[in-house]
């Protein structure tokens, strides 16, 4: 491969990887094998100059500015950090920085797992938080950040003042945030930057608030001699400051503290990813100066991520509620930062192939993000002779039935209604809490049922006090427990549709989707009606999910059991909101267009449903109104060309105030 589209591969890999990192926070490669494609990059763009470019992922900071927030313009660049990844480069760092300034110190401190803030305080108060995004331009997470209990909102400084710092989330508030997000069936976050970047942009600061993120604050952009000196000023100003500060004055005392570091590293609260090494002298910072995206007087020390070898045993296959088969590698159990692992997914078949899987391989395993464990490669030398390839099966290992993949799809699908492990995982998701949270039943009684013959679909779950005197008899059940658990299966028919629509396992369709589809289609003939165009209709529902939920409520077998349900008592309705005809928006045909500052799409439609609008999703001559925010292109030119009255944003929520 020449140099060139070796170049062009590796930009398109970081600038894939940069999206679902910082705007997706959903990453899909390691840390590591990030931070070794980029310095591949920056090793073969210095050897070939020619080649350089300016939007090149190594001359970027982070990732886009996300629209659902108001942007912000940093005062100065929030640069990023230049890595190293040994000790010996420790050594180039130090000589390199006292080449030029012969009497520098250094600060070591802890690097921080989270994502970066600017916070700004006028009269002594906090008026901005900002997020790094592209380094000049940052979202404006204000509210968000008030209610992070470590942020003080009032300073006494009378002078406008702007600090930087870390949020993280503790290793302890991510645990507890997985457990409920699996209990409502929700994806996991792979680590705790991730589920603080996650939370700290989520547009509800009421969630923000539960999300239990702190903060560290380590730059002080004000008048400080050395940066020592800085984090003494943040700490008598209110800021919480990381305690591992050290200063040191030479490569020697600062391997020593990257060493100490990484002996405690594992017993921290909190997650960190290597070592910040800064010149202490402020006077210096300029002297030594910055590259258009980091700092030359700092540097990053990256801590590889553990990685440990196993043997592996066998590769499993396992049924999801939805029909989705996920092969999982079963290896001999490793002890992995922390805990000891015996398994890991190996996702679909895309993935078996891409990493190459044999029979008898010894694979390497680590912890992506510290916390869900991933095969990273095959060790190829250690392969068997003749080991065969692992590929997806073709039957259901639970029933046998053919195994489907639809086009453009990952992953394999049982479609047999009867396979076993489809239904009990199908009847342990709608009991659960998020679906149709019917305490006591849990996984082991959904089995015990399943296999006494007392539970085979989801009707049977509120037929089950016709057998109660055979329940009391069943194993670890008494009349006690019997009675808890048909009187949670009663309660729970008052569950609003909604929990109703989460419950029955429609792929693709989880809990937020249901609300947004409860919100649009209030009750169930409503939805039994509604034809796949309807749906698209909803902003936020895109066509696969339209198309899953209609082949859904089409299928006769489904159907059957709306009918069955409906009639056994369960509550078949959303609660509608009560509509304002007065309003000013009453009756009219309204179409929203660019991005608004001050709320989404979503909230607007919503706010302007409840006052009575019909908000469309295109402007003919028939629409009464546009609705402008930043960036708006065609619909503001049509709505121009046809007449159509314009309101932009500042106005429309002025309106929305009367
Ligand atoms: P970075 O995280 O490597 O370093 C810069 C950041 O460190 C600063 O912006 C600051 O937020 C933070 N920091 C923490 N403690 C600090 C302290 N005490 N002093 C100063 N700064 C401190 O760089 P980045 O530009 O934020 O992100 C790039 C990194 O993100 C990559 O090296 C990679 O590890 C990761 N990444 C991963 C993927 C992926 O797909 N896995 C994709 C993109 C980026």
């Amino acid at each position: 491969m020449d140099v060139l589209t070796r170049i062009e591969e590796l930009r398109e890999k970081l600038n894939k990887a940069g999206y679902e990192y910082y705007v997706l926070d959903k990453p899909t490669i390691s840390d590591y094998e990030y931070d070794m494609l980029m310095q591949e990059l920056i090793k073969l763009e210095e050897e070939n100059p020619e080649y350089k470019s300016e939007t090149s992922p190594t001359v970027k900071i982070g990732g886009e500015v996300l629209d659902k927030f108001s942007k912000v313009t940093h005062s100065s660049q929030m640069m990023s950090l230049g890595d190293i990844f040994s000790l010996e480069e420790v050594d180039d760092f130090v000589n390199r920085i006292k080449k030029v300034c012969v009497d520098a110190t250094f600060v070591c401190e802890l690097k921080i797992d989270g994502l970066s803030v600017s916070l700004r305080y006028e009269d002594g108060k906090l008026v901005l938080a900002a997020t790094r995004g592209n380094g000049r331009i940052g979202e404006n997470i204000t509210s968000n950040v008030k209610t992070i209990k470590s942020v003080p909102l009032v300073i006494d400084a009378k002078e406008a003042l702007e600090v930087r710092g870390e949020i993280f989330m503790p290793k302890a508030s991510l645990v507890k945030l997985n457990l409920a997000r699996e209990a409502n069936g929700e994806e996991l976050f792979q680590n705790c930057r991730n589920a603080a970047a996650g939370s700290i942009r989520q547009l509800d600061s009421k969630v923000v608030a539960k999300r239990n993120l702190d903060t560290f604050i380590y730059y002080y952009l004000g008048d400080v001699p050395t940066q020592f000196a800085a984090l003494t000023k943040l700490k008598e100003l209110g800021f919480k400051v990381n305690p591992y500060a050290k200063l040191c004055k030479d490569a020697q005392e600062i391997k020593n503290y990257i060493n100490e570091v990484a002996e405690i590293r594992e017993s921290l609260p909190y997650d960190i990813d290597g070592v910040v090494i800064k010149v202490n002298e402020i006077k210096y910072h300029e002297i030594i100066g910055n590259t258009v995206k980091v700092p030359k007087w700092a540097i990053a020390y990256k801590f590889k991520p553990e990685e440990v070898e196993t043997k592996l045993l066998e590769v499993t296959y396992q049924v999801g509620r939805s029909g989705v088969i996920t092969p999982v590698a079963n290896f001999s159990p490793v002890f992995v930062q922390g805990s000891t692992i015996t398994k890991a997914t190996l996702h679909n078949e895309d993935y078996l192939i891409e990493k190459d899987i044999c029979e008898g391989d010894t694979i390497v395993i680590h912890k992506a993000g510290d916390v869900i464990p991933e095969v990273v490669k095959v060790v190829l030398d250690k392969r068997l002779e003749n080991a065969k390839p692992i590929r997806m099966i073709d039957k259901c290992p639970c029933c046998n039935s053919q195994l489907v993949r639809y086009p453009g799809e990952a992953d394999y699908y049982c479609i047999n209604p009867n396979c076993k492990e489809r239904i009990i995982n199908s009847l342990i998701h709608f009991a659960s809490k998020a679906a149709y949270n019917i305490e006591n039943l849990g996984e082991q009684l959904v089995k015990l049922l399943y296999n006494e013959g007392y539970l085979k679909n989801i009707v049977d779950i509120f037929k089950l006090k016709e057998h109660k005197d055979e329940l009391i008899n069943l194993p670890k059940l008494g009349t006690k427990s019997v009675d808890n658990l048909l009187a949670n299966i009663e309660n729970s028919k008052n569950n609003t549709l909604d929990h109703l629509i989460f419950g029955l396992g429609i792929p693709n369709v989880g809990a937020k989707v249901a609300k947004i589809i409860c919100e649009k289609f209030n009750n169930i003939d409503q939805i039994l009606n509604a034809k796949y165009e309807d749906i698209l209709t909803i902003n936020d529902i895109g066509e696969i999910i339209a198309r899953d939920f209609v082949a859904f409520f089409n299928d006769e077998y489904n159907k059957k059991t709306i009918a069955e349900l409906k009639e056994l008592g369960l509550r078949m309705d959303y609660p509608t909101i009560e509509i304002n005809y007065n309003s000013y928006f009453s009756g009219k045909k309204i179409v929203l267009t660019g991005t608004l500052a001050h709320m989404t799409r979503d909230e607007a439609t919503a706010k302007l449903n409840q006052l009575g609008a019909n908000v469309i999703s295109s402007v003919s001559k028939k629409t009464d109104l546009l609705i402008c925010g930043e960036d708006a292109g065609s619909k503001l030119t049509k709505a121009k060309e046809l007449n159509v009255k314009i309101l932009f944003e500042d106005e429309f929520i002025d309106l929305l105030k009367e």
